[in-house]
């Protein structure tokens, strides 16, 4: 389980500019970005992890450049937990996991590679799947292109805003 939370992997936006200067979450708020982001909400966003553990694993993100759930407004809580649900409930349908992970990393020591740009990871799961990893160590081969994640997970998400679910 250690390599789970390891953001550290996220080392993928690079350039993009943004509201912190070297920030990736912020970065992510950027249209350059539009490949991986499968959601643009008022005050947030979802984006694929570039690097992810499993298939389908994906971030909700604040746009603002604030470091934990402390510092965030009422809106932006209503609307992480809105997006956060919603991917729940994609993920469920597009990949039928027989669990998924759903966890922020504070600082350092509890696994945030990005330190003060808070961001919720969900993380579908199979069993085996950290057996599998054990055996390989730090190398994932994922048998799907994120530009197929992101091509099943948007429309559901569309679907899930549309209805108001
Ligand atoms: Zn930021």
């Amino acid at each position: 389980m250690e390599h789970l939370w390891a953001p550290w992997r996220l080392k993928y936006v690079t350039g993009a500019g943004g509201i912190s200067e070297g920030c990736i979450f912020c970065a992510g708020t950027d249209p350059s970005r539009d490949d991986l982001v499968l959601v643009r909400a008022s005050v947030s966003y979802v984006i694929l992890n570039l690097y992810p553990y499993n298939n389908g694993h994906l971030m909700v993100v604040p746009k603002r450049h604030v470091a934990a759930l402390a510092g965030t407004t009422a809106d932006e809580q209503a609307e992480l937990m809105r997006l956060t649900r919603h991917a729940e409930i994609a993920l469920t349908e597009a990949y039928a996991p027989q669990g998924i992970n759903i966890g922020i990393n504070l600082g350092r020591p509890a696994g945030a590679g990005v330190l003060d740009h808070l961001h919720v990871h969900l993380v579908p799961r199979w069993n085996g799947d950290t057996n599998f990893m054990t055996v390989v160590g730090n190398v994932r081969v994922l048998p799907e292109e994120l530009s197929a994640t992101a091509a099943k997970l948007r429309p559901i998400f569309e679907r899930l805003d549309r209805d108001n679910v």
